[in-house]
């Protein structure tokens, strides 16, 4: 039995970003099940930083792990994690209220430009003539997943840590202080400290580990891919969003990308797209633009998992002494995790808090008594 620091459950971009961090400070093994790093919600994203999403709280975190996404630390990627792009929420003539709630909760965090229905088809001429109002923030960033999951094994590595890929953790046990994780071909480690980065997964294997679980639930979500129409220039066609959850589209290497902004609620699962979302997904691309979906070019799903508050949560459990939960990341997971591993970090090396506006009783576990 090989004995480490910390031993983290989970080689998402969570489990890997925060092993990253704390492997600054002690020993780390990172666990995942599958033969590669990202292979679920981490690889199966929008790929988008925006503020778009959740609320203030989302927001604030997405807002202090900008700054990492555009400077990395130095030797940290050889390439950038992302690039600009304009982000696009339109609205029909009956949706401007919205529109306006939705500016003044955003202003507090981007530049926002307002549209008119002239300039909301200058910057998507896809959209249908019944797109009149818009809200643009042009310094939205496309992320590079792979880059950032990367860079977070890399730095790992650098400071000695591991990640033990093809190892889903089986058994869990805690006794004198050491959480012992065995995984299904037998191998064990141990450590005084469990990170559950487990995502969909998370409250399974608090379960193992005896612990309350949280009531996270994963919900699936869709994407497909198609041509877009002969001749339309891609280059700087925004990341376009209703400003209802209901459809958002953007170019995609040479095609379009679309999802119907579906939330099933899902066992922990390598989900798969169902007929329906993708028939919805077409669809809605159909009703709210100029684009005929002839072929699919391709499909996917993955899970966004969410607490009861939709907020992320990171903390050690109130029932279990060095069990670190970072579960929750819903849909906004890769934009917020540079933000929730320095709070990870904050909280197991007691480091200073990294992010002022957010404070660690509003991410805790305990919040849910
Ligand atoms: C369609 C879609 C669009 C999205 N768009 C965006 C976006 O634009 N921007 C954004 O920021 N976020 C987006 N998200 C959300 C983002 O992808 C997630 O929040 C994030 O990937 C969650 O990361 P994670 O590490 O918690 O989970 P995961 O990436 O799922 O990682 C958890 C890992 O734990 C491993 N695991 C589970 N059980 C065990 C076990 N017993 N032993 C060992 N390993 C185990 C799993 O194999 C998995 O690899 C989107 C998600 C989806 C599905």
């Amino acid at each position: 039995m090989s004995s480490a620091d910390i031993l983290v459950i989970g080689g998402g971009i969570a489990g890997l970003s925060a092993a990253a961090a704390v492997s600054k400070h002690a020993k780390v093994t990172v666990l995942e099940a599958e033969e590669q790093v990202g292979f679920h919600s981490s690889g199966r994203s929008a790929t988008m930083l925006h503020y778009f999403l959740g609320d203030r709280v989302v927001r604030e975190l997405t807002l202090a792990s900008r700054g990492f996404i555009e400077h990395p630390p130095a030797g940290f990627t050889e390439f950038p994690l992302g690039h600009h792009v304009p982000v696009l929420i339109h609205a029909r003539e009956e949706e401007g209220a919205a529109l306006d709630a939705l500016e003044a909760e955003i202003r507090l965090f981007a530049e926002i430009d307002r549209l008119d229905s002239r300039a909301v088809h200058g910057l998507c001429p896809l959209l249908k003539d019944d797109a009149v109002h818009g809200i643009a923030d042009r310094s939205a960033i496309r992320l590079d997943p792979h880059a950032l999951l990367q860079g977070n094994l890399r730095r790992l590595r650098s400071h000695g840590g591991e990640l033990l890929a093809g190892s889903r953790a089986s058994s869990i046990t805690h006794a004198n202080g050491l959480w012992t994780v065995t995984t299904e071909k037998g191998e064990s480690r141990s450590a005084p400290i469990l990170v559950n980065a487990a995502g969909s997964w998370a409250d399974q294997v608090a379960r193992m580990a005896g612990v309350q679980p949280l009531g996270l639930e994963p919900k699936r979500r869709t994407i497909i891919t198609f041509d877009a129409p002969a001749g339309a220039e891609l280059d700087g066609l925004p990341f376009a969003k209703t400003v209802g959850d209901e459809l958002y589209f953007a170019p995609e290497s040479g095609r379009l990308f679309a999802s119907p902004m579906d939330e099933v609620p899902s066992d922990p699962c390598d989900a798969q797209p169902d007929e329906q979302e993708v028939a919805l997904a077409a669809w809605r691309m159909e009703e709210r633009t100029t684009v005929r979906v002839e072929r699919i070019h391709s499909k996917w799903a993955g899970l966004r998992t969410f607490a009861p508050d939709r907020h992320p949560v990171a903390g050690f459990a109130p029932d279990a002494e060095g069990f670190f939960w970072l579960a929750g990341q819903g849909g906004f997971g890769l934009q917020t995790s540079p933000a929730m591993a320095a709070i990870a970090e904050s909280l197991i090396a007691r480091t200073p808090w990294p992010v002022a506006d957010v404070s660690a009783a509003e991410l805790g576990p305990a919040r849910f008594g």
